[in-house]
């Protein structure tokens, strides 16, 4: 039987409770064997990521250590390329030669999904896992899904999670204005912001 593995792809700036609630409900509703965890590297779509891609993956490392089925690979942030899912999924499929493979992101990755780097065999290599949060429209997502499925064929799914309520981008704006973030990322990533004073505006400090 084919081992089946989830990989997670983000930028992950910071990585919070959410992803993690993701990851985990992928585990169980897809019966996969192992999740790893792909902090991108030097997205292709855009610039200028908060936290250096050396603290990212610190803190990917240390928001997985807990479970033995999550693990994290530096594939995307040691590449000194355009981080392209397909590459990725590529590499993954030398070092896996029995595996089937579930990318799994954000909805948002949806709408632009069609303009990635050769979207059609991304679709071929694995199948496409979109994690939705309160507050974006199933239904805008499924007739764009129906719209990729014409175009370039393949399996994506949407798995919806109201725990990703939380998002990095409310994390750092938090940080940023010196509001306590406790409860929404892990304890050790929590702890790692403040010691290495990430996501500060300037003169404002993380409540401890
Ligand atoms: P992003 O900026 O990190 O996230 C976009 C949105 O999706 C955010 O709302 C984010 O929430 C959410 N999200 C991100 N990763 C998630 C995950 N694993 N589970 C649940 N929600 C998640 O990510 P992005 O830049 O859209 O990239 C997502 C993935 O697609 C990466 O692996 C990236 O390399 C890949 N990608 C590839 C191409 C290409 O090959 N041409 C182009 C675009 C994206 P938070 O902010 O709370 O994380």
């Amino acid at each position: 039987m084919k081992r089946k593995v989830g990989i997670m792809g983000g930028s992950f700036d910071p990585i919070h409770i959410g992803h993690l609630v993701v990851a985990n409900e992928a585990l169980n509703i897809y019966k996969l064997d192992e999740i790893i965890f792909v902090p991108t590297g030097n997205p292709p779509h855009k610039e200028g990521l908060k936290a250096d891609s050396f603290h990212r993956l610190l803190m990917v490392n240390m928001a997985v250590l807990s479970n033995n089925k999550f693990s994290v690979s530096d594939i995307e942030i040691k590449n000194p390329g355009k981080s392209y899912t397909l590459n990725t999924l590529i590499e993954f499929h030398k070092l896996y030669e029995n595996a089937e493979f579930y990318f799994i992101t954000g909805t948002d990755a949806i709408f632009n999904l069609p303009s990635w780097h050769r979207t059609e065999e991304i679709l071929k290599l694995c199948r496409f896992i979109a994690a939705s949060r309160p507050g974006i429209s199933i239904e805008e997502v499924n007739k764009k899904i129906n719209e990729i499925k014409e175009m370039f064929g393949g399996k994506i799914e949407i798995l919806q999670i109201p725990m990703l309520q939380i998002s990095s981008t409310d994390i750092r704006e938090r940080v940023s204005m010196g509001i306590s973030v406790k409860y929404l990322l892990p304890e050790s990533v929590e702890q790692y912001i403040i010691k290495n004073e990430l996501y500060r505006g300037m003169g404002t400090h993380l409540p401890v």
